[in-house]
């Protein structure tokens, strides 16, 4: 139906008549990179940084790719990085160790209602897939939620920061090691804070997992992602 009123382009360099072209696709399919040396806000003092992995950086072609499937409800994309994910996590599994649980940082409520998707638990589904195929004990723990109902009388700022912050899910009874799987990382700090909330529980961070990392500096591909 789509189709046959707006013609399809590559979300990368936008060439038509394709979903995605060859060139686009093929950063996604390259291992994981170490990245938290470009987030600055997971360098907290006192602590061993947090290794996060990342399929491919946030500029170009790849910022374009994230940005469609994101924010401009190219829902065709969710096969293609749903496929990203598991063959990145298939390649971080030795690192990953014997057993995890995968949690997903979730997104803003009012994200995946206008997504009409879930797009975390999308990624750490096929997260723990990938790990999985690898011969990891990897499940999904839904063990994080986000914004809180009371919202009277807030005011907007207030409001904004409650229906952004994260914490735990109340009573969880999985413990074990937690790996954190995002979208995306830009300075670090939705990890940090998705790693502090689940202080509270019985499971400890041990690593974080994403499609895509922001550069050290600069280099950003025009418009912010979500
Ligand atoms: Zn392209």
């Amino acid at each position: 139906m789509a189709r046959a009123v707006v013609p399809v382009q590559c979300p990368g360099c936008g060439q038509r008549d394709v979903l995605w072209c060859e060139e686009c696709e093929a950063p996604w399919w390259e291992s994981p990179l170490r990245s938290e040396s470009a987030a600055p806000r997971l360098d907290v003092p006192g602590q061993p940084a947090l290794p996060v992995w990342a399929i491919a950086s946030l500029v170009g072609t790849n910022h374009g790719m994230v940005s469609a499937w994101k924010d401009s409800g190219r829902r065709d994309l969710d096969v293609f990085f749903a496929r990203a994910a598991r063959r990145g996590a298939q390649d971080i599994a030795s690192a990953v160790g014997p057993q995890i649980a995968v949690v997903p940082v979730p997104a803003r409520r009012r994200s995946t209602r206008r997504r009409g998707i879930d797009l975390p638990m999308l990624l750490a589904e096929a997260t723990a897939a990938g790990l999985s195929d690898a011969g990891v004990d990897a499940r999904v723990t839904k063990a994080l939620t986000i914004g809180s109902g009371e919202q009277r009388g807030a005011s907007a700022r207030e409001r904004w920061r409650q229906a952004s912050s994260v914490r735990a899910v109340p009573h969880l009874s999985v413990s074990g090691r937690a790996l954190l799987v995002d979208d995306v990382v830009t300075t670090g700090a939705t990890i940090v804070a998705a790693a502090r909330a689940l202080e509270v529980t019985f499971l400890t961070v041990s690593a974080g997992f994403c499609l895509a990392s922001a550069p050290a500096s600069g280099a950003r591909g025009s418009g912010e992602v979500s």
